[in-house]
């Protein structure tokens, strides 16, 4: 008698409700999860010029950008658009704005979401920490449990 009844593949689905951490309520344009152009990524990003670097260029005190690959501070398209005249002459396309933070790509012609792309946390972790003296909130990536439940105090505006 062939004891056929062995097929109990098991599929252990763990279903950890984290769905919903980062909600889309924050107001931001939608930014890309990923992007072809991280390549291009300097590889010491922790390095990075202070956030109040002017322009290289035409020395514009604020509100630049840092080139990622390079990490030349350039002012923005509403200034003297150093930074796109940058990416048009080296082909740099990605560039981190020290007034809010967040990273364009200038070939996907979007934001990136430096919480899903775990290439730009380390630039982004530097820069927060330059620009406002500590470590950015998120964390996704480090195994630090999401999930704990004590605090349910709830004050989690931002
Ligand atoms: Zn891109
Ligand atoms: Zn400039
Ligand atoms: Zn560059």
């Amino acid at each position: 008698m062939a004891n056929e009844g062995t097929s109990s593949s098991r599929f252990e689905e763990e279903e950890e409700e984290l769905g919903e951490l980062y909600g889309a309520e924050s107001g931001w344009v939608e930014a890309r999860s990923s992007c072809d152009h991280l390549a291009s990524l300097a590889s010491d990003l922790v390095h990075i010029p202070p956030p109040d670097s002017p322009c290289f260029r035409c020395h514009h005190p604020a509100e630049n950008w840092l080139c990622l690959s390079c990490k030349e501070v350039l002012c923005s398209r509403f200034i003297n658009k150093h930074m796109l005249n940058h990416h048009q002459e080296t082909g740099h396309c990605l560039a981190l704005s020290f007034s809010d933070l967040s990273v364009w790509c200038f070939a996907c012609e979007a934001y990136l979401d430096v919480q899903l792309i775990q290439q730009l946390q380390p630039v982004y972790e530097a820069a927060h920490l330059l620009k406002f003296g500590q470590r950015p909130p998120f964390r996704s990536l480090d195994g630090v449990e999401l999930c704990s439940l004590q605090n349910k105090g709830g004050s989690a505006k931002s």
